[in-house]
């Protein structure tokens, strides 16, 4: 028997298993009407009342419906109305300003266009079919609870979710993540971190990032509680995880430094710090400083756990978590261990090509980038994803990430593509040569920075070229430190050496990532 794979089986199981537990615990503060608390009898029927009312507005299996949110209980609830009735769920992420958004909903053609209360300024100029501002206004259209949903014949291959995501190119790509892609992606990671009936999951990583790495699905089939929060802020994931119970979260490292940081504040009053002994934190985006993951076992009491993967990888493919051996260690030690990217996941097979470059082989491999095959070609080839990271595999499997081949960014665990900040800055008449780089930072991993040469004569100063990139780029892409140079070094052939550019910048630094 084959029964297709869908994101459907996981809300379903926790209503048929838990229709009493409450289900998510929305944000009691933001600007559309907050849902409260609701169990996973009310979480379905709303997800279910999306599909009638998408049936209602007339849009198709296969269609794209966007939506610009915040970490709502409106999005969690839509991964599963939207992509459980055959439609594709575009979820966009909140920091882009309006000309990226405007890519984003003309590229997916989506018809239909959630937006933020928050954002509903910002974003006014972006035109869809049909857009809603998500709140009372877009239960009311999109939420039908007299009519059942007409149905969809189950696809496993098909559209589940479109993430976009920053690369190599100039434009985000369409990274097209299939129904079986988001379920085997969310069964082997909730499996790998033993999520069981009793999670509490906070939210700290946004939900527009690969659908929250997928861990939303695996914790709501076991009927785990979400817990979503707006903002990060280390003090108030400190509070939630003693209010509610936290037992889980995920993040990049962005995220464990503000914990971080709070938890020391708290040890300082002499209080004790919530989750001790009870939470697990699963890490991301970047490599975590040896230090930061020694901190969270001796200064959190949390267990560290680090996973590698990207969103064309849905995105889990390896996975590094204190295991028997390592028992007996001190935790300097251990976090050494902890400190590679990890084991191959189940299912997953790694490998590293003559270059250097990893690569990986998995069912959890997007189908491809919505409407760009010659980037899928690209990308997927002689059976394996190429990862654009640069590495190496120990002896014992464990994949260490040391570089970038690609010319990526990650500031705050969000990719950055050079060439989308070098092209904005280059729009400013005054430049006549820029290079883009990361340089490494405590806090956000990398510093977008840029290297610039201007006309003669020209009085540019750094702020006002920052100031050009913000209306063109989402803050965190703008660059935060400018460097003007008289040239850029290049090749024979004209083209800029990017290695040479970043050396001063990376010095003796053990890795060229951060
Ligand atoms: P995204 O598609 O936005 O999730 O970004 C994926 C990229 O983040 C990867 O290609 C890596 O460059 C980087 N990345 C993710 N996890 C790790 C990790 N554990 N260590 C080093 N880099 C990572």
């Amino acid at each position: 028997m084959k029964v297709a794979l869908t994101v459907t089986d996981f809300i379903r199981r926790a209503e048929l298993v838990y229709p009493d537990r409450v289900a998510v615990v929305d944000e009691p503060d933001q600007p559309a009407e907050s849902w409260g608390s609701i169990d996973y009898r009310e979480m379905a029927r709303r997800a279910r009342a999306i599909a009638a009312g998408l049936d209602e507005l007339g849009i198709g299996v296969g269609e794209r419906v966007a939506m610009v949110s915040h970490n709502s209980a409106r999005l969690l609830t839509a991964l599963f109305g939207v992509s459980g009735s055959g439609r594709v769920l575009v979820p966009i992420n909140f920091r882009l300003v309006a000309a990226e958004v405007k890519y984003i909903v003309e590229h997916s053609g989506a018809r239909l266009l959630l937006v933020d209360p928050e954002l509903a300024d910002a974003l006014a100029d972006v035109e869809c079919e049909r857009t809603m501002i998500i709140g009372a206004e877009s239960d009311a259209v999109l939420m039908k609870f007299d009519t059942e949903p007409v149905g969809w014949e189950p696809d496993e291959d098909a559209t589940a979710t479109i993430n976009y995501t920053s690369g190599t190119t100039a434009r985000p790509k369409g990274v097209q993540l299939t129904h079986r892609n988001l379920w085997i992606n969310a069964t082997t990671f909730g499996w790998h971190m033993g999520v069981s009936d009793r999670d509490v999951y906070l939210h700290t990583l946004p939900q527009f990032h690969c659908n929250g790495w997928g861990m939303l699905y695996a914790v709501s089939a076991m009927g785990g509680r979400h817990v979503i929060i707006r903002k990060i802020d280390g003090h108030e994931i400190l509070r939630r995880v003693e209010e509610h119970g936290v037992t889980l979260i995920c993040g990049a490292p962005a995220v464990l430094n503000a914990v971080l940081d709070a938890a020391a504040e708290l040890a300082a009053d002499g209080r004790p710090i919530p989750g001790s002994g009870t939470m697990r934190i699963v890490v991301a985006g970047a490599p975590p400083p040896t230090k930061t993951i020694e901190r969270t076992e001796t200064e959190l009491g949390w267990e560290f756990v680090q996973i590698y993967g990207l969103t064309e990888t849905a995105p889990l493919i390896t996975i590094n978590r204190n295991r028997v051996e390592y028992d007996d260690l001190t935790p300097h030690e251990r976090a050494q261990k902890l400190s590679r990217a990890g084991a191959p996941s189940f299912g997953t097979t790694m490998a590293v090509d003559a270059e250097g470059e990893i690569m990986a082989r998995s069912n959890t491999i997007m189908a491809g980038y919505w409407e760009q095959p010659d980037q899928t070609d690209a990308a997927i080839r002689d059976g394996f994803f190429h990862t654009g990271d640069g590495g190496t595999i120990d002896d014992d499997h464990y994949v260490v990430i040391s570089d970038r081949k690609k010319d990526v960014i990650i500031s705050g665990g969000e990719n950055v593509s050079s060439i989308e900040v070098e092209d904005a800055i280059f729009q400013h008449p005054d430049v006549t040569e820029v290079a883009v780089i990361g340089i490494p930072d405590e806090k956000w991993g990398e510093l977008v920075t840029a290297l610039v040469v201007t006309a003669p004569g020209s009085d540019l100063d750094e702020a006002t070229l920052i100031a050009h990139t913000r209306g063109l780029l989402a803050g965190y892409k703008c660059p935060k430190k400018i460097e003007f140079r008289d040239e850029l070094a290049r090749t024979a052939t004209g083209k800029l050496q990017k290695f040479k550019l970043r050396e001063p910048f990376w010095h003796g630094a053990e890795k060229q990532i951060n």
